[in-house]
């Protein structure tokens, strides 16, 4: 059992610890998950194929979201951020860069001063044109959650063949190698997969202190899973993870539970 999908382009204001107060932005479809991973942990369920949806127009999404910046604007309504994920990966839709452009400038016009970040699993950000507009954001928070690629088949699930999963694997970690103001977010799970195995995390480490991010942030499943059998990983386990990787890189990371 996974949770349903957003219904509309805009959703929240979310509270939680790691981003205070946000304003969720989906730019994927509103009836199916849009992913090119399959997460053992994925909250939303399996993802779609390719021919059975499509993206909503980016003149759609930029008319929701001035709406919902507009009413903000007008009752006061203060967030922290204003998020760009939803129902799957959003570097996908094919007019993300616009996108990003148009989330900009009605930030700026509506709602200067409220950070605009982005929740990825990582696997465009070594395109040039991802990675441009990508740089346009305040923070972009990346998915790595394994420091080798058979480790990440197995928890990210990534669509394709073994081959092309493992050129998804170097492209990512080349991708976030190069990426300004990246934040690394990672999600720890036992179980039927699990990544906590004192090898796994030294490789995960390794990987970490090559890309370099600003920050780490450490966390574990609190909803229901695509794959059953996927648990928690206890907060003293986390704890242990984080210091760590911060005794070996220098790199801050930070456990929210
Ligand atoms: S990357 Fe995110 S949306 Fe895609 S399967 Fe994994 S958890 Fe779900």
């Amino acid at each position: 059992m996974t949770i349903p999908l957003q219904t509309g382009y805009v959703y929240g204001p979310v509270v939680s610890r790691r981003f205070g107060s946000s304003l969720g932005i989906n730019i994927l479809p509103t009836d199916e998950k849009v992913c090119n991973f399959d997460c053992v942990y994925c909250q939303y369920g399996a993802s779609v194929k390719e021919e059975d949806f499509s993206f909503p127009p980016a003149e759609e999404i930029k008319e929701s979201a001035e709406k919902h910046f507009l009413w903000m604007q007008g009752q006061s309504v203060s967030v922290d951020w204003i998020m760009i994920a939803g129902n799957g990966e959003p570097t996908l839709h094919p007019k993300f860069s616009r996108i990003v452009d148009d989330l900009k400038r009605l930030r700026d016009t509506y709602l200067p001063g409220v950070k605009l970040g982005i929740l990825s699993n990582a696997s465009s950000c070594f395109k040039p044109e991802i990675q441009n507009a990508l740089s346009k954001l305040d923070r972009c928070f990346m998915k790595l959650d394994a420091g080798y690629h058979s480790l990440f088949r197995r928890l990210n699930a990534p669509q394709g063949s073994s081959d092309q999963a493992n050129l998804i694997w170097s492209d990512i970690i080349d991708g976030l190698y190069h990426l300004p103001k990246g934040v690394i977010q990672s999600l720890f799970v036992t179980g039927k997969v699990d990544n906590t195995d004192p090898k796994d995390v030294q490789e995960w480490v390794r990987a970490v202190d090559y890309i370099h991010p600003e920050e780490v942030q450490i966390y574990t499943v609190d909803r229901p899973t695509r794959v059953e059998g996927i648990l928690p990983v206890e907060k003293q386990k986390l704890d242990e993870i984080a210091k760590r990787l911060t005794s070996t890189t220098g790199i801050p990371a930070h456990v929210f539970v």
